[in-house]
């Protein structure tokens, strides 16, 4: 591989990684001179946020249990008053990227510094990505000081993940580096830690589907999901993230099965164009073609591999290809809405990839 000219641009946070970190929590939040915390969480979590705001004894101010998928914009109102009230001076998120995703918009508004603690795969917290949904349209935007400031990165948090959500959330993640590798800004950096995360994430995970308790898998997919979440935050997002953005905003897919059903599909439709990351992805999943790979990952594993089988109705395909086809995000190769249609079709049946 030759290297050609490239743009890289650091996004920094302090990362506490490994088993038990969690115990570093209130040496991270005195790092940031932090007084009074609110604690951020789903409903499903609020045991554990309660437990951290116990392990931080008057520091912590409240815990608000409510975080849910696409971040509402009533309950960032809600997050922010509790927060002015209170006068906190922090923000922690305990939880995926729900939680993650509440407390970045408080912080596109406020400037409030954001402690990460991540529980699924998903990445977002080393993203500048955040998402706001209003009167049921989910705007999106880049802003760096959405950036958590700290994250602990504690595979024992992960241990309580369902296992089929464990390993649909690792390929999600997969699904970020994957793409990354054929980003239009991609570099050399980012291409190493995309392969490494790809790698660590599909040797971990049909361990974490075979024993969820492992810890030692549990570390190597949290490992691999911090350097993903990397990549997705660094370059830009092709037609795979297109469509799934597209099939959780309008058609209300859950977000990480989406991920793991489309991504063979979508790398298949950009196999040709994309070759060196093709045979990257290969290498990292130790197979000889990365779509059939990652659906093979996906099927014997136990995971869903059809729209069908996650809601998503036959009558709907035509609007959601056009939709996807209607403002698409770059991509090594045309979009042509009879091919994505075809590609939403073989998702919906959960037929194997095309071949190339
Ligand atoms: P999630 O945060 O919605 O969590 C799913 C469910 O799993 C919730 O009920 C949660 O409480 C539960 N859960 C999480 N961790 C758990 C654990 N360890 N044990 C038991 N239960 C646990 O799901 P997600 O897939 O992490 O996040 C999806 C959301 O994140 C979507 O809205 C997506 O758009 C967003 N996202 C944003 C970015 C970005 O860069 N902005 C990146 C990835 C995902």
């Amino acid at each position: 591989m030759s290297i050609s000219d490239f743009v890289y641009s650091a996004h920094a946070a302090r990362v506490v990684f490994g088993a038990g970190s969690l115990q570093y929590l209130e040496r991270e939040v005195l790092n940031l001179n932090a007084e009074r915390v609110l604690i951020l969480c789903s409903p499903e979590q609020r045991a554990a946020g309660e437990e951290l705001a116990s392990r931080l004894g008057s520091r912590a101010i409240a815990v608000f249990a409510h975080a849910a998928m696409h971040v509402p914009i009533e309950l960032v109102s809600e997050a922010q008053e509790l927060a002015r009230a209170q006068r906190a001076d922090c923000v922690i998120t305990f939880g995926g990227g729900s939680a993650i995703g509440l407390g970045k918009a408080m912080a596109q508004k406020s400037d409030l510094p954001i402690l990460a603690i991540p529980t699924t795969y998903a990445g977002s917290e080393m993203t500048p990505i955040y998402g706001i949904t209003e009167g049921g349209v989910k705007r999106t935007g880049t802003d760096k000081r959405v950036l958590p400031k700290t994250v602990i990165y504690d595979p024992e948090l992960t241990l309580t993940l369902p296992t089929q959500l464990s390993l649909t959330s690792g390929i999600n993640a997969i699904a970020h580096a994957a793409e990354a590798l054929y980003a239009r800004e991609a570099n050399p950096v980012i291409s190493l830690l995309a392969e490494e995360g790809i790698a660590a994430l599909a040797r971990a995970l049909p361990k974490v589907t075979a024993q969820p308790d492992n810890i030692a898998a549990r570390s190597d997919a949290l490992y691999g999901a911090w350097l993903c979440g990397i990549a997705l935050g660094s370059v830009g997002m092709a037609l795979h993230h297109k469509l799934c953005h597209t099939l959780g905003g309008s058609f209300d897919l859950p977000h990480a099965a989406t991920h793991t059903i489309v991504l063979p599909h979508a790398l298949a439709y950009n196999a040709s164009a994309a070759p060196e990351a093709m045979k990257r992805i290969a290498r990292a999943i130790r197979h000889d073609n990365a779509a059939t790979g990652l659906y093979d990952l996906a099927r014997v594993n136990g995971a869903p591999v059809a729209l069908k089988d996650i809601g998503m109705k036959d009558g709907d395909l035509d609007r959601a290809a056009r939709l996807a086809c209607a403002s698409p995000y770059w991509n090594p190769c045309e979009i042509e809405y009879a091919e994505v249609r075809a590609l939403l079709q073989a998702a919906f049946d959960g037929t194997p990839p095309r071949r190339n």
